[in-house]
C-alpha cells in the first residue's frame, strides 16, 4: 500500500457542470450564439465533448464550436472545475501550494497563472467573469506565428469583440 502525505489534503472542487453553466451565461447569455459567424437562431445542441462541454451546430455556417471554443479555458491540459479553482485560489495561494493541492506539475500551474496574468493583469483584480467573456481567439493565433501588438496586457485581455474592428485600424502603416 502506498504511503501519501496528501492523504490529509482535501481540495474541494466546483461541480464540472456548474462551472460549464457559469461559463456559457458569462460568454453567450440567455442565448447561445455561434463562435464563428454571430447568430444565434438555428444553433442546436449536438452533444458533449470529452471534456464535459457541450457541443453545438451552427446551421448558418455549418461549423461547430462548444463552451470552451475561442475562450480562455479552450486547449488546456486541466479539466474546468481545476481551472475556475486555480482562478478562484491564486489571488492568495502560492503556485506551488495549489500545484501540490491538485498534484499538477508545478511548471504547468505556474504557465496557466501567466496566461491569466496575461489576460488579466494583476491577478489581485482577477474576476472569474472577465476570464469567461475573455475572447482568446487573437492571443492563440498570435502563438502560431502573427507577431502580438504592442499593447499591454490588460487591454489586450479584456478587449470586446465589436473593439476588435475599430483596434484594425490601429496598426502601424
Ligand atoms: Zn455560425
Amino acid at each position: 500500500m502506498l504511503l501519501m502525505d496528501r492523504d490529509s489534503v482535501e481540495v474541494f472542487l466546483p461541480d464540472p457542470d456548474e462551472c460549464y453553466e457559469r461559463l456559457r451565461r458569462a460568454r453567450f447569455g440567455a442565448t447561445v450564439s455561434c463562435v464563428y459567424c454571430g447568430e444565434s437562431d438555428p444553433v442546436i445542441k449536438k452533444g458533449t465533448t470529452g471534456k464535459g462541454a457541450q457541443q453545438y451546430r451552427c446551421k448558418e455556417c455549418e461549423t461547430y464550436f462548444n463552451d470552451l471554443t475561442g475562450s480562455f479555458f479552450e486547449h488546456r491540459k486541466f479539466p474546468i472545475e481545476e481551472m475556475f479553482y486555480m482562478i478562484k485560489e491564486m489571488r492568495s495561494v502560492p503556485t506551488a501550494q495549489i500545484a501540490s493541492e491538485l498534484e499538477r506539475d508545478y511548471e504547468a500551474v505556474l504557465n496557466f497563472r501567466h496566461d491569466l496574468q496575461e489576460l488579466c493583469g494583476e491577478l489581485d483584480d482577477l474576476v472569474l467573469s472577465d476570464v469567461c467573456e475573455a475572447d482568446e481567439i487573437y492571443v492563440t493565433a498570435g502563438e502560431k506565428g502573427i507577431e502580438k501588438e504592442d499593447e499591454s496586457p490588460r487591454s489586450r485581455g479584456l478587449k470586446k469583440r465589436d473593439e476588435e474592428a475599430s483596434s484594425r485600424t490601429n496598426r502601424q502603416s
